[in-house]
């Protein structure tokens, strides 16, 4: 089958994948592959915003303190660095691009979220990656330079000669199509389907992950798994978002007796990074046994809260819940991953040819852990930088690169491994860990790999597919946490010795 060829081909279109589309056009044909509607993503699922030291108090060394301190040491600085230097830019392009941010008078609108000494959070009320990826997919699809395949499930990458040529997909109505181009990108987002509870999409499959892996691509730090630390605990709306910037706004949490436990945790109370209060709020509920606890909005004004968090507000309404009157009870569940695939300032991974950027990739800007609002940016951000170092890519000498494919197997097995999978990790691998458990995780995907293998092949089909990259993908995670012999950032294991 000969190959269709582009200068460019970009796996996923959230905010990173659409940032190098744009960015790419200006040299060359883009080709988008996405395996859902071109807006399915975790971009359009962000509430809160994005980082970036704009406000007049501000500067990109308070965000870069923040940054770094939120990462427990384990940041790469001159990411981080690169990183926060860039954002008034990146905002001021997504503005160009067409995305609307709220305004106070003159200037943007800036939230407050956990870990940033400054209000610097841009949004737009409480559907920020919702707007943002609007206006990407409207100057997408404006550029003639850009052909977007949806519904394009990327099956494997082509490899020649260790360099990365372009990818295989299978597209609905046509079948399996090969791409060849002088660079690709990955930008396929996160991997919280490995967990029971995520507030990620049905996208989120790590397929990106194992797409690099089995190209031999460095995938590093996928222990830091960040856990959100306040999802709506209701059986009809499972792991819905109540943003981080609720928080900021005064939301504050109490335990079932109505006693405001942060005060026996940290000093930031409410306010304090992520995992913190993620693993407060599940060691209150292991000391009380309860499922939940809940967050107090009913001393905000009412005018506040519908105005500012419109989205939260309606969907709880929908439930029964009025949150200028009611507690929301809340859990956490899982959110972002750290880790991935190991890039560069240039967006660059270990294989010539073939970039990451945005959630699927390993920046080095969050170390052991993410401050908020930092990886829409991030996302942007490197996306550019991995466009701007592609244009002077060469293009592939030949168009018979080999796939790196894997077999599909029936869906009825792929829930039931997938399921067995999400139960594994939410027992073991969870806030918080210990050596058995982790142990027992590891035995478990082994074997769930080896049942996968077992099973014989049938027609290809996503979910099977999508399956065996969170099995890749989550033996990763768990090997990155039996190695971590020290608890840092998100990685909290109970049997390691405290410092
Ligand atoms: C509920 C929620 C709230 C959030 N709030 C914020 C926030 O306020 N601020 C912030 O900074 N971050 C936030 N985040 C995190 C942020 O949204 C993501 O990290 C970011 O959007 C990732 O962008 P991305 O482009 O890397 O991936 P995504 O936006 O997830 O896009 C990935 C794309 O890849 C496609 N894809 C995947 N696999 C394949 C395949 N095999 N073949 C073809 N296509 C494929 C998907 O369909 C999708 O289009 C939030 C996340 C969630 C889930």
């Amino acid at each position: 089958m000969k190959p269709d060829q582009y200068d460019f081909i970009v796996i996923g279109s959230g905010l990173a994948g659409l940032t190098f589309a744009l960015k790419a056009s200006a040299w060359g044909k883009v080709c988008v592959l996405t395996k859902g509607e071109v807006s399915d993503s975790n971009t359009s699922w962000a509430q809160g915003g994005i980082a970036a030291a704009v406000g007049e108090a501000d500067s990109w060394e308070l965000h870069e303190r923040d940054t770094l301190i939120a990462g427990a040491g384990l940041c790469d600085e001159a990411a981080v660095r690169f990183l926060v230097q860039r954002a008034p830019d990146a905002i001021q392009w997504l503005m160009q691009v067409g995305a609307r941010f709220d305004i106070a008078g003159s200037t943007l609108s800036l939230g407050r979220e956990g870990g940033h000494s400054r209000n610097r959070i841009v949004h737009h009320a409480d559907k920020t990656g919702w707007e943002v990826e609007r206006a990407m997919v409207a100057a997408v699809r404006a550029e003639s330079n850009i052909h977007v395949f949806q519904h394009a499930f990327v099956t494997s990458l082509l490899e020649q000669d260790g360099r990365c040529i372009g990818a295989v997909a299978e597209i609905d109505g046509l079948g399996e199509k090969r791409f060849t181009a002088r660079s690709t990108l990955l930008a396929t987002g996160g991997c919280g389907r490995m967990y029971q509870h995520t507030t990620n999409p049905r996208v989120a499959t790590a397929d990106g992950i194992a797409l690099g892996l089995r190209l031999g691509a460095k995938v590093d730090q996928m222990e830091f798994m960040q856990f959100h630390p306040t999802t709506l605990f209701h059986p009809q709306m499972r792991s819905f978002l109540i943003s981080e910037a609720v928080r900021g706004a005064g939301g504050t949490l109490r335990n079932h007796l109505g006693r405001r436990f942060m005060y026996d945790y940290d000093p930031r109370l409410e306010l304090a990074p992520r995992d913190i209060v993620a693993r407060a709020i599940e060691a209150e509920m292991k000391k009380h046994g309860t499922w939940c606890v809940y967050l107090d909005t009913t001393h905000l004004q009412p005018e506040t809260l519908r105005h500012e968090f419109p989205t939260i507000y309606d969907r709880l309404r929908e439930i029964g819940l009025e949150i200028e009157k009611d507690w929301t009870p809340v859990v956490p569940a899982q959110h972002y991953s750290c880790g991935g695939i190991v890039t560069d300032l240039h967006g660059r991974t270990s294989i010539p040819g073939l970039y990451a950027a945005g959630e699927v990739a390993r920046t080095g800007v969050h170390g052991a852990n993410r401050l908020a609002s930092n990886s829409l940016l991030e996302a942007l951000v490197f996306a550019v930088a991995a466009a701007e170092h592609s244009k002077d890519d060469e293009s592939p000498s030949g168009a018979d690169g080999v796939a790196t494919t894997v077999k599909s197997i029936p869906e009825a097995e792929s829930v039931r491994i997938r399921r067995s999978l999400q139960r594994a990790m939410t027992s073991y691998v969870g806030i918080v860990r210990n050596n058995e458990g982790l142990n027992l995780a590891r035995r478990s995907i082994e074997d769930l790999i080896r049942d996968y293998d077992s099973v014989s092949a049938s027609p290809i089909s996503a979910h099977p597919l999508e399956t065996h990259n969170l099995l890749i993908a989550a033996r990763e995670v768990v090997s990155g946490a039996i190695e971590r012999t020290v608890n840092v950032g998100l990685h909290f294991n109970e049997d390691l010795p405290a410092d």
